[in-house]
């Protein structure tokens, strides 16, 4: 079969297709024929070493499509059953294994390309405003890169919650897709200052919490965005990692909590995974939660996915098509 490989931490150039064996599911394990993958920055990290990987390795580990045949034991899905799931091991290809508990079922009027191009990202959108902090009616949010998949999804969710939510994003137009995912403020943090907007539309209070998935240009400016005993949930480090901080610094920008979450601690027992995909996958059936895909892209160009994404040339999503 065909799979994107890396042998070792390399630039997105260094992304080849090759030939590999199709893995044979181990016990509790199902192999399924992959429709659509999802390109996450997260394979990004894994590709580049911000995330120490097992090289050589098969990319990704978000997907779609139908069991092909499952290893001894599974009795939980069968050959044939429209699934998806983020814990593949290696989802840029045609064929990927998961742990058969690791597979969702992909409901009717969910396409795989949409259920690629959602569960990781609607799953991490849900479990911030609803688990890490549970936003309320009428508490404002900060949503830092609120045109990217993650940002447009909890824009939404948020807005649907009715809360106020404030966004940034990186140009023109990826502030009016902000804003029209919901945010009743989108600034254009690559000119404006985000701190004072924020300022002025909560009338000097500041936001109750601030989602920062960008990390090291915008963490400072996050903390200063927050009411006093506001939380700061950084989620990812799309600008590079945030440098160590003194705990003091909460203390004098007002007794603030800060959390570090993972998506993987709030999805880690099956009965929380299904009750997590099914809150998305179902909100996507009822056209309740729009996915904006970016681009759909030929696998054998997958190297391109990720040369936009850490180029900020994404909005939404990309889903790679074997
Ligand atoms: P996005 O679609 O949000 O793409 C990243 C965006 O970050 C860019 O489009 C860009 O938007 C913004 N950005 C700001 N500065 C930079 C920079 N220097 N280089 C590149 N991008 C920059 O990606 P995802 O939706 O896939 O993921 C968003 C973030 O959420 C990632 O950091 C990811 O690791 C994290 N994440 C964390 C999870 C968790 O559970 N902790 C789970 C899922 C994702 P703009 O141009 O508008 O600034």
């Amino acid at each position: 079969m065909k799979a994107i490989r890396v042998s070792e931490a390399c630039n997105a150039d260094e992304m080849r297709l090759e030939d590999i064996p199709v893995p044979e599911p181990k016990a509790g394990e199902a192999l399924v024929r992959i429709e659509a993958a999802g390109v996450n920055f997260i394979d990004v990290y894994y590709r580049s070493g911000t995330y120490p990987g097992a090289y050589p390795m098969t990319l990704g580990m978000e997907a779609a499509g139908r069991v092909e045949k499952t290893g001894t034991g599974v009795t939980s899905v069968k050959p044939g059953d429209r699934v998806a799931s983020i814990s593949f091991t290696g989802s840029y290809a045609e064929y990927a294994v998961a742990p058969a508990e690791k597979l969702v079922p992909v409901p009717e009027g969910v396409s795989a390309t949409q259920a690629a191009a959602v569960l990781l990202q609607g799953m991490t959108a849900h479990y911030l405003a609803h688990s890490t902090y549970p936003l309320r009616k009428g508490q404002a949010c900060l949503v830092h890169a609120g045109a990217g998949g993650v940002g447009l999804l909890l824009c939404q969710m948020g807005r649907r919650i009715g809360a106020r939510v404030f966004a940034t994003a990186g140009s023109p137009e990826k502030v009016a897709l902000a804003r029209a995912a919901g945010a009743e403020v989108a600034i254009d943090y690559t000119k404006d200052d985000f701190v004072a907007a924020v300022k002025k539309g909560t009338d000097g209070r500041g936001v109750s919490v601030v989602y920062d998935s960008v990390g090291k240009t915008t963490f400072d400016g996050s903390l200063d965005c927050l009411e006093p005993r506001g939380t700061m949930v950084l989620f990812g480090q799309s600008s590079g990692s945030v440098p160590p901080i003194d705990p003091q610094i909460l203390n004098k920008k007002g007794s603030l909590f800060l959390t570090r979450p993972t998506l993987f601690h709030y999805t880690a027992t099956r009965e929380e995974l299904l009750e997590r995909s099914s809150a998305v996958l179902d909100a996507v059936a009822r056209r309740e939660l729009d996915v904006k895909v970016f681009r759909e892209i030929p696998l054998a160009e997958a190297a391109e996915s990720h040369r936009l994404l850490e180029g900020r040339k994404t909005t939404g999503k990309i889903v790679l098509v074997p």
